[in-house]
């Protein structure tokens, strides 16, 4: 499957460096920011550096040191923000929406961290 990347994305513009964000951790392959329209308490973003639109594109398209990189970030965000389950942390939801039916809205890969509050069933 072959994934056009549109570069005029919101994230690819931060990651230029063209519009702000509010950093919670950065790694060399990946960076972890707020969501401007937080649905919990906790609710950080974390994408790829690497122009990738959704995951399917990242697993199949990225390196093997930036993929462990992206998956190592998302567990250090979740340490850095104690929501470890099995260390005393309240826990977490982590989702990923890809394409039409998963209503994703901006075509660069990111992950949701959603947490801080009872999150409820996931449901459609
Ligand atoms: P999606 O529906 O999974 O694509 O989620 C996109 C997310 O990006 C939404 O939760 C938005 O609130 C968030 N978002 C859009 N623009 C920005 C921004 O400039 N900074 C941080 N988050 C953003």
């Amino acid at each position: 499957m072959a994934y056009d990347y549109d570069t005029g994305n919101i994230f690819a513009k931060i990651l230029r460096g063209e519009i702000p964000n509010d950093t919670v951790l950065e790694t060399e392959h990946s960076l972890a920011f707020n969501d401007i329209g937080p649905q919990a308490p906790v609710h950080v973003l974390v994408i790829p550096k690497g122009p990738y639109v959704n995951w399917d594109h990242f697993i199949t398209g990225a390196s093997a040191e930036e993929i462990a990189d992206y998956a190592r970030a998302i567990h250090a965000v979740v340490g850095k923000l104690g929501l470890e389950p099995g260390e005393g942390g309240q826990g977490y939801r982590l989702i990923m929406n890809a394409g039409e039916a998963g209503v994703q809205e901006v075509p660069h890969l990111h992950a949701h961290i959603l947490s801080g509050r009872p999150l409820g069933k996931l449901v459609a």
